[in-house]
């Protein structure tokens, strides 16, 4: 163990390693592990139920954070968008947004971002542009939920759900996000449902295949966008390799292994994937999987070519599949003053450096 090591990149396996190399009883792992992910110190002076000279050593020879927060933005509608660096410089950025929920208390949302940049490169996708830099470790993508957690904590609230729709492809890393997603979900660890997870993919078929394969209950959504090969090879580049044909069937056989219900999301993008024929062909697409379909208007982008449809076009889409019965919501979309569309807030950042 180096100085470099950061305490969420463990697992608990390798947080027990630690603690014993470090000449501590085997106990003392789930007291640490319980002031990171419960009481979510932020330093190692906090977690006063371990020895001083243990946790002197603990400080010398790790971490407990990778990210340093360096801008961040409130949108009216409360959406909160971070900008964060990481230890090799490399910025990604994360979300939380607020909805309202039972009994007064707002629920919150983390949007963690799963790698820095993205290789998938779809066209109307600001981090697509970006290109692809690395993938995020375990602890980089909990430490974005911690962030928020330790916020949320401030005014008595918690973290209610996390969405894998930041930067990056999360199946293109999904031994780092597995990770995540376990200590996320342990009791020793975050503890949160994994019916609250839920991990949006641009279709990696292999990976959806092992997805069907975990034991936990994490949810799946795909991004559709387009409901015929020809549009969606040109939006969704990876459609090339993996093409509506298997990307349905799989979407299928995951539900029939799982019995967990996929999502779609499908973005409005005006004059592109918007008119009658499309909603019908979306409609045909999916309609006797069991899923739910998630329509957003486009967030608007440096691209000028992708733009969200105007009021009357996006009704007349929406009444088109409520006359078919399409299992659908509209969403509004969110952060629209605050630039939190995937990978916004950092390609302005990465212009203004320039
Ligand atoms: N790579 C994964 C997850 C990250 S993208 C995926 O493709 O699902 C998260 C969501 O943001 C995807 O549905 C993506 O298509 C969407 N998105 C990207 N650019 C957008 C834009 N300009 N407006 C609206 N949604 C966008």
């Amino acid at each position: 163990m180096n100085q470099s090591t950061c305490i969420t990149d463990l697992t608990g396996a390798q947080i027990k390693e630690l603690v014993l190399a470090l000449g501590a009883p085997a106990y003392r792992a789930k007291q640490l592990q319980q002031w990171v992910y419960q009481k979510l110190a932020i330093s190692f002076d906090e977690m006063t139920n371990l020895p001083a000279p243990f946790r002197a050593k603990l400080a010398e020879q790790t971490r407990l954070h990778s990210l340093i927060q360096v801008k961040e933005l409130t949108d009216p509608d409360r959406t909160v968008k971070t900008l964060f660096t990481l230890a090799d410089g490399q910025t990604i950025e994360s979300a939380l947004m607020a909805y309202p929920g039972s009994g007064g208390h707002a629920r919150y949302t983390v949007c963690a971002s799963t790698q820095v940049g993205c290789a998938i490169r779809c066209a109307f996708c600001a981090t697509g542009q970006q290109g692809f830099e690395r993938n995020l470790t375990a602890g980089e993508i909990i430490d974005q939920v911690l962030y928020f957690a330790r916020r949320l904590r401030d005014t008595g609230d918690a973290v209610s759900n996390i969405v894998f729709m930041g930067m990056g492809e999360p199946m293109a890393n999904y031994d780092n996000l597995w990770q995540a997603i376990e200590m996320l979900n342990s009791p020793d660890g975050f503890g949160l449902g994994a019916r609250h997870m839920t991990i949006s993919t641009a279709g990696v078929i292999p990976m959806i295949e092992r997805l069907s394969r975990e034991k936990l209950q994490v949810g799946l959504a795909i991004s559709l966008h387009a409901a015929d090969d020809d549009l969606r090879n040109q939006l969704v580049p990876l459609n090339r390799k993996y093409p509506l044909k298997e990307l349905i069937p799989a979407v299928r056989a995951y539900f029939e292994a799982t019995g967990r219900r996929p999502s779609f999301e499908y973005i409005l993008f005006e004059g592109i994937n918007d008119s009658l024929p499309q909603a019908r062909a979306l409609v045909h697409l999916v309609q006797d999987l069991n899923c739910h379909v998630n329509i957003i208007p486009a967030n608007n982008t440096a691209d000028s070519r992708f733009r969200p449809p105007n009021q009357d076009t996006l009704l007349a889409f929406e009444e088109e599949l409520k006359r078919l019965r399409l299992n659908y919501t509209m969403r509004q979309p969110r952060g629209l003053h605050i630039d939190a569309g995937c990978g916004q807030l950092r390609s302005r950042f990465l212009k203004d450096r320039r």
